[in-house]
């Protein structure tokens, strides 16, 4: 039953996906005007407007400099990067989402709403404290590092090279990309790859998401997209296109926080590792993926 709702969901997901460039924008348009004068959300200095139940658990007395504890934390993602994020019906789902959700129910925070934005605009939101913590299967990196902080590791992945089905380009490695028109998300790993192992050799094209990559593909205006093994994998399930080989990186995704929230890092990765210990990341990752 639940493998019938998903591949249902996932349809209505590729009936919407026309309009996820839409959908982003607005979303990022939403984030912009919260930044420009109302300040209520993503902030987590507003421990005290209302939320008192949060306040309680913050009070136990561990550790003076505590102060974070029992604070909202308002996580941010970026939909359209199935099946770790993506908005089906107006509905955030996905694996990252459900799994924050376990982490921060093992911790004393307080889980506030989630902002949707474009990937590229996650760490700005975070430095700018329109939100406190990344959940959008961001891979940890060592430039990422010079501006936030990440938990643990959560999940592992490589890249892959996904081309249109039964389409003229056939590739079994990233030479062979060699004078193609090539695409990938802003500010992704799959874009690093490109710039590192491409560079000039191919025609690189920057979109706002992947799902606007995806669509070039099954059109046959763009020959081959980088892209996370895991979500390469969901798109090939889903749409016309398939995976001519992957490309092995071995990054493993981290939630991403500020570089001074260091009690929120240590909790988050103390609850990953609980989740971990638990069932619970086991049937997380039952629900999303077929394992
Ligand atoms: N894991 C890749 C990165 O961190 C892609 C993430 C994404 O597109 N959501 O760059």
């Amino acid at each position: 039953m639940r493998d019938q709702q998903r591949r249902f969901d996932r349809r209505e997901y590729l009936t919407l996906a026309g309009g996820a460039g839409v959908a982003t924008t607005i979303g990022l348009a939403g984030c912009l005007e919260d930044a420009e004068g109302n300040g209520d959300d993503g902030n987590g200095d507003d421990e005290d407007d209302g939320n008192g139940d949060g306040e309680d658990v913050a009070d136990d007395g561990e550790n003076g400099t505590d102060d974070a504890e029992g604070e909202t934390i308002v996580p941010g993602t970026a939909p359209g990067f199935e099946p770790f994020q993506m908005n089906v019906d107006g509905e955030l789902v996905g694996f990252d989402i459900d799994l924050l959700e376990a982490v921060v129910a093992e911790t004393e925070y307080e889980l506030g709403d989630w902002e949707e934005l474009e990937f590229d605009s996650l760490i700005p939101a975070l430095e700018n404290e329109n939100i406190d913590v990344i959940a959008a299967a961001m891979t940890i990196t060592e430039e990422r590092e010079e501006s936030i902080a990440f938990t643990e590791p959560y999940y592992s992945a490589d890249q892959s090279v996904l081309v249109q089905s039964g389409g003229d380009v056939e590739a079994d490695d990233l030479e062979d990309l060699e004078g193609l028109e090539v695409g990938a998300q802003s500010g992704t790993t799959g874009e690093g790859v490109v710039e590192d192992e491409l560079g000039d050799d191919v025609d690189y094209t920057s979109y706002d998401n992947y799902v606007l990559a995806v669509e070039e593909l099954e059109r046959g205006t763009l020959d081959a997209i980088v892209i996370d093994e895991p979500v390469a994998e969901s798109f090939a399930g889903d749409r016309d296109v398939e995976i001519a080989f992957t490309f092995e990186t071995g990054e493993e995704y981290g939630f991403g926080v500020r570089q001074d929230a260091e009690e929120l890092q240590e909790a988050l990765s103390e609850g990953i590792a609980a989740v971990e210990e638990s069932s619970e990341y086991d049937e997380i990752t039952q629900e999303w993926f077929d394992e």
